[in-house]
């Protein structure tokens, strides 16, 4: 893993995300390495090597001072943190980027939503609480390690992401399960288990987005396949690449989320 420190010029990036207004990463690259990440468009866009997303992180150490000025000016407006790579990856521990991010956005009352797979998110619940709107979500695609491994190789395992979630429940901030991507390998029975498991938490409500295919995402995915799953590779691209397989796993979410009552925001 290299890691480099690095300064910036701007971090308060204008989003082109739906009901977004503005996106903060506080590091490029990201040490979890998902196969299926296309936020890798980062670094191809730069030149880089599509297979190496996840063997570099380039922390951006004055983002916090790059901020405090560039909100100054800044029209008011909803911040995610962070759009293309984890706010909370383990380098977070250290380098405390996304507690300041958050510190200097909270006195400001900038709304928030945090998006992220780790745990270390929990750290920050005092600071959480001073945000007048905020969302927190933790990315949850399985319930199975097996798959977590394959997938994202090097994120939190999914219990305790689960445990966390539940923290951000008990602590009354308002909160999001996010099911991106939904992967071809994952039956519907499983995806019924996952989000029941959500229900059990008491989570507000869970987003999915199917798997897209982006940014050259479909090389490390593939690997994957080839190196895990050789028989079931062609039937995953047949799904995931088949608008009457999504179809019937919309329908299905839309069915269970009437019967289970919860709310379910689908992105596709
Ligand atoms: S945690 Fe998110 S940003 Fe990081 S590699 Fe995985 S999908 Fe990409």
């Amino acid at each position: 893993m290299k890691i480099n420190e690095i300064k910036v010029k701007s971090i308060l990036s204008k989003s082109g995300i739906y009901g977004i207004d503005y996106s903060i990463n506080p590091y490029r690259g990201c040490a979890h390495g998902c196969t299926y990440c296309y936020a890798r468009f980062t670094h191809i866009c730069r030149g880089g090597d599509p297979r190496d997303w996840g063997q570099f992180v380039n922390v951006k150490i004055n983002a916090p001072q790059v901020l405090k000025r560039e909100l100054t000016n800044a029209k008011k407006g909803n911040i995610l943190i962070s759009s293309v790579t984890d706010p909370y990856q383990a380098l977070e521990g250290k380098y405390e980027l996304t507690r300041k991010i958050l510190e200097i956005s909270s006195r400001k009352q900038f709304p928030v939503v945090i998006l992220t797979k780790s745990p270390l998110v929990t750290r920050d619940i005092d600071l959480l609480k001073k945000f007048r709107y905020i969302e927190v979500g933790l990315t949850i695609t399985t319930l199975k390690e097996s798959i977590r491994e394959i997938f994202e190789p090097n994120a939190p395992k999914i219990e305790s992401r689960l445990n966390a979630l539940g923290e951000i429940v008990e602590a009354g901030i308002p909160n999001y399960a996010f099911i991106a991507p939904l992967l071809p390998v994952i039956s519907l029975n499983e995806i019924k288990e996952l989000i029941l498991e959500f229900k059990e938490l008491g989570v507000d409500r869970v987003m999915v987005d199917k798997l897209n295919i982006k940014a050259k995402n479909w090389i490390t995915i593939n690997d994957a396949l080839e190196r895990y799953y050789p028989d079931k590779k062609d039937e995953f691209w047949r799904k995931a690449r088949s608008p009457v397989y999504w179809d019937r796993v919309r329908k299905y979410l839309v069915e269970l989320s009437k019967n289970i009552n919860i709310r379910v925001d689908i992105l596709f």
